[in-house]
């Protein structure tokens, strides 16, 4: 047995235990920064592992940094453990169908993605406390991945400074390496004040928010033909004012998102939107408070460490999917719409195209599949994520692994459902396998650290990456 083979079964022989821990995290279903059962878990099989524990980082209750072992290299692993709200479901259950009425639910997967990081840092501890092998992991617990950004927070104040490489996984509906690169974003809260009046019998002593609000949003539209292409702007109104027409509003808030290719161009459009709204205000007589909830940047994915994952991950990301597991996935990818349905088809087929038609077909067709997808290094990910920070202080690589039936959306009731599944669980160790085996690559081999960490640097040109959050903004907990 060779030194990864073993690490894949030192996973293997814990496995209940990771298993544990993620439906526990399942079960407790905590949003945002509010995760004070879900960390517990963690902390049990932390403390337990010999790993010691700084908790309450950056400002967040519910954040930690769990260590093992001492001096070069650093690496660090990321793990997340927030779910939605309004995502309650029933586990295992085929249709839409809530557990608890308005109630949260992981419709992202983060409990498979918080304890997959865990088997991954115990895995390779296991390793180097068996082999005495130098150097450090670190665990960290970031909350709020899907609203709040903790990692940003934990980035600006400088939590990651002390890594030399950093690994990531997201649960998805097929395997592989994440090449390509994320939007940057910048998200605030505006929130106008006004003076009510009757609407009617003295409209001239109101000042209406709501009119403010409504001016906002028209400045932005036309905003949005003098901005990059690539760019992305939506909002929300979080208050109206009231429900009484005859009113003259006197408050109105709306939550806005600003997206961009990089930080720079998110801020400089960010700017932009500020102004409009100070013209809104103005134009209105009303006052306006602008409260930035966070922000992050672009993920870049370092390509020799992203390379070292995909090998990683070929080896040791198969599921062994069983005929029961397939079986058992039809209940969610059967119902799809034929529309859907060609849309994986479609990628398979982009993604394969030495493989016959039928062999297309056979992955196509299959409700979950264990087939790792070709890294392809891009930059066109509609999406944000809070990675896209720790990418720019530390070589990133970040991979994805099938935990969940092809053609299922993220932030869905079937991914809910499914997360408690034997299909989620081995997609978690397999993630946590093919971190580990990265890890013990990052330990053993000083040169490939040092070729990512010159790629890094490359890619910074020089500069050191400043935070999109302003030193006085907190984390909105
Ligand atoms: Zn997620």
């Amino acid at each position: 047995m060779d030194a990864k083979q073993e690490i894949e079964k030192l996973i293997e022989t814990k496995k209940q235990e990771f298993i544990d821990v993620s439906n526990e995290v399942w079960e407790a279903c905590e949003t945002r920064f509010a995760l004070k059962e879900s960390v517990k878990s963690f902390y049990k099989v932390l403390e337990k592992e010999d790993f010691s524990i700084d908790k309450g980082i950056a400002n967040m209750d519910y954040s930690f940094v769990a260590t093992y072992g001492s001096g070069k290299p650093v690496i660090g692993i990321l793990a997340e453990y927030d779910s939605l709200g309004n995502l309650s479901q029933v586990a295992d259950c085929g249709d839409k169908r809530p557990l608890v009425k308005g109630g949260n639910g992981h419709g992202c997967g983060h409990n498979l993605l918080g304890t997959g990081a865990l088997a991954g840092a115990v895995g390779i501890k296991d390793y180097m406390k068996a082999h005495n092998l130098k150097g450090t992991i670190k665990l960290f617990g970031c909350p709020a991945e899907e609203s709040g950004y903790g990692k940003a927070f934990m980035v600006r104040d400088g939590v990651f400074d002390c890594l030399d490489i950093a690994l990531a996984w997201h649960p998805a509906d097929i395997s592989s390496v994440t090449g390509a690169s994320s939007l940057a974003v910048y998200q605030a809260y505006f929130n106008f004040k006004g003076v009510a009046a009757h609407a009617s019998a003295a409209p001239e002593q109101g000042r209406s928010a709501l009119d403010a609000a409504e001016l906002m949003n028209i400045g932005v539209q036309f905003l949005r033909e003098h901005i990059v292409d690539s760019a992305r702007i939506h909002y929300a109104f979080l208050d109206a004012g009231g429900e009484s027409a005859n009113v003259v509003q006197p408050t109105a808030s709306l939550f806005y998102f600003v997206r961009a290719k990089t930080l720079d161009q998110a801020r400089n459009i960010f700017r932009r939107v500020e102004n409009v709204a100070r013209g809104a205000a103005m134009m209105t007589g009303t006052d306006l408070d602008i409260d930035i909830d966070c922000a992050c940047a672009n993920y870049v994915p370092n390509k020799v460490l992203s390379i070292m994952m995909d090998e990683n991950l070929r080896n040791f990301g198969s599921l062994n999917l069983t005929k029961e597991d397939l079986e058992y996935e039809k209940r969610y990818f059967d119902p799809l719409s034929d529309a859907v349905k060609e849309a994986i088809y479609n990628r398979t087929k982009a993604a394969f195209s030495d493989l016959s038609e039928e062999e297309i077909r056979k992955i196509a067709d299959s409700p979950v599949t264990d087939k790792i997808f070709p890294l392809v290094f891009s930059d066109d990910a509609p999406a944000s994520t809070d990675v896209g920070d720790v990418s720019w202080v530390a070589p990133t690589a970040q991979i994805n692994v099938a935990c969940e039936p092809q053609g299922t959306p993220p932030h869905s009731w079937q991914w809910v459902a499914n997360g408690k599944s034997d299909v989620a669980h081995k997609g978690m160790l397999a993630a946590g396998k093919t971190i580990a085996t990265t890890a013990y690559d990052v330990l053993t081999n000083p040169n490939l650290v040092e070729k990512a960490k010159a790629e890094h640097k490359e890619m910074l040109g020089g500069k050191k990456f400043v935070s999109g959050i302003p030193t006085d903004v907190m984390p909105h907990q």
